[in-house]
């Protein structure tokens, strides 16, 4: 059988601990015996990383825009704890902020679904995709404690000088206050991300802010989305068969626990940080989430959603049997080949992207998964095996899907 090949190179950035041992056999054992795999490599590896004073990081970023498609591997984000651990030269920053902040996108995070894990909420039988707004609000926050007697006001000072003030509060007794900002063309973005990522996967997206108490803030939010949408998506979307639809938080909140799924719910930061953590959980594991970073110029960068998993690494180490699920990675990897192939019109490259995920689904549904899944599952034929038998069965029922 001779291999796919591919036309523009993939953005590849390698990662840590656990979750760079499972790259590496990914590689091995599912991609490169079918894919001529054609990259761009960048090490993002604490030790890499900290040889290159993380320009490999931005490197990476560079790359991303010129290509088009990146897919990466978790990293750690250094703490207080790494630094003897990988005698580093500084406290690097978070590689998935760097790239972000680079590419200015907006982040959606996807359970990926199979028979016999069945979510919290049991009608939610489609995906719902969190896209969280990656900029502002309290994020960026100035706040004080203020001593009753104080009076706060909000004050801004244009171009030329003059201010305008407005009353926060009269403290008549000890309080707090906080001042938020977001900016026009950050939520634009964010806008056009996730209406750019609802065409491509042919989903409703939904929206929604507290207009109703915040008449100027979060208003502003809706005219942005609404003012884009129009202009730039309305037919687009119409001819896609698919809806854009706002309402209020607390409302959407209620649709989304009485809903199947199926959508892209666009949350502003804050709302997006609680959100995700409350879908995820619901749809039961961590390591069934996949991640992928759109930015508002349509540059894509896939990952799990997870991060190196450094338990199973330092039991690894120690040459013991690890049972590490590598979904959401194998599934970071087929979102970014599948991608490259709609991009350079290579139809074999999106066929064996959708036949990986199927036969890494059908792998679980057969009863045969990793530690993790094996507590949550409800099948009654259920196999615990290690992280490599794992990806070795998904190979088994792959090679019969290639043909
Ligand atoms: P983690 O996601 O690695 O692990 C959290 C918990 O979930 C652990 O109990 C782990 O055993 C379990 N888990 C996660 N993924 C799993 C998988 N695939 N299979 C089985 N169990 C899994 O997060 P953490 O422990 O908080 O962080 C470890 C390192 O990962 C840190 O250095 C952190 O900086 C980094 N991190 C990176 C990313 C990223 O690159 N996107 C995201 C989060 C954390």
């Amino acid at each position: 059988m001779s291999k796919i090949q591919m036309k523009t190179p993939l953005v590849e950035m390698d990662g840590d601990e656990m979750t760079r041992i499972l790259w590496q056999w990914i590689k091995d054992i599912l991609i490169t015996p079918y894919v001529d795999l054609n990259v761009d490599y960048y090490d993002l590896g604490l030790v890499h990383r900290n040889e290159t004073s993380d320009q490999v990081t931005l490197d990476s970023a560079e790359a991303t825009k010129k290509y088009g498609v990146a897919v990466k591997c978790a990293t750690i984000t250094p703490n207080a704890a790494r630094m003897p651990e990988y005698n580093l030269k500084e406290m690097w920053k978070s590689p998935n902020g760097t790239i972000r902040a680079i590419l200015d996108g907006t982040v959606f995070r996807t359970p990926i679904l199979v028979k016999g894990i069945t979510p919290y909420i049991p009608t939610w039988t489609k995906p719902i995709t969190i896209a969280r707004h990656a900029y502002g609000d309290v994020y960026k926050n100035t706040e004080m404690q203020v001593k009753g007697g104080c009076k706060a006001e909000l004050v801004v000072t244009d171009a030329e000088g003059k201010e305008t003030r407005q009353l926060i509060h009269d403290f008549k007794t000890d309080g707090i206050i906080q001042g938020l900002h977001n900016i026009d063309q950050s939520i634009a973005g964010f806008a056009r991300s996730c209406f750019s990522y609802g065409l491509d996967t042919k989903q409703d997206v939904w929206f929604a802010t507290k207009d109703t108490i915040s008449k100027k803030y979060d208003h502003r939010f809706k005219d942005i989305f609404a003012e884009i949408f129009e202009a730039e998506y309305k037919e687009k979307f119409e001819a896609a068969g698919i809806e854009y639809f706002y309402t209020l938080i607390d409302d959407a909140v209620a649709r989304v626990i009485r809903s199947n799924g199926g959508y892209i719910w666009a949350c502003k930061n804050y709302d997006g940080d609680v959100m995700s953590d409350m879908v995820s959980t619901a749809y039961g594991s961590l390591a069934m989430m996949t991640s992928v970073l759109v930015s508002p110029t349509g540059v894509y960068e896939y990952e799990a959603a997870h991060g190196t998993v450094q338990r199973h690494y330092y039991k690894h180490l120690k040459g013991e049997e690890t049972s590490t699920n590598s979904v959401a990675t194998i599934f970071a990897w087929s979102g970014a080949l599948r991608k490259r192939g709609e991009l350079d019109n290579i139809p074999e490259l999106v066929r064996y992207a959708d036949n990986l995920e199927q036969a890494t689904i059908q792998t679980i549904e057969d009863g045969i998964m990793t530690g993790d899944l094996y507590l949550l599952s409800s099948l009654e034929n259920k196999k615990k095996v290690n992280s490599k038998e794992f990806l070795e069965e998904i190979n088994c029922r792959l090679a019969k899907l290639m043909g």
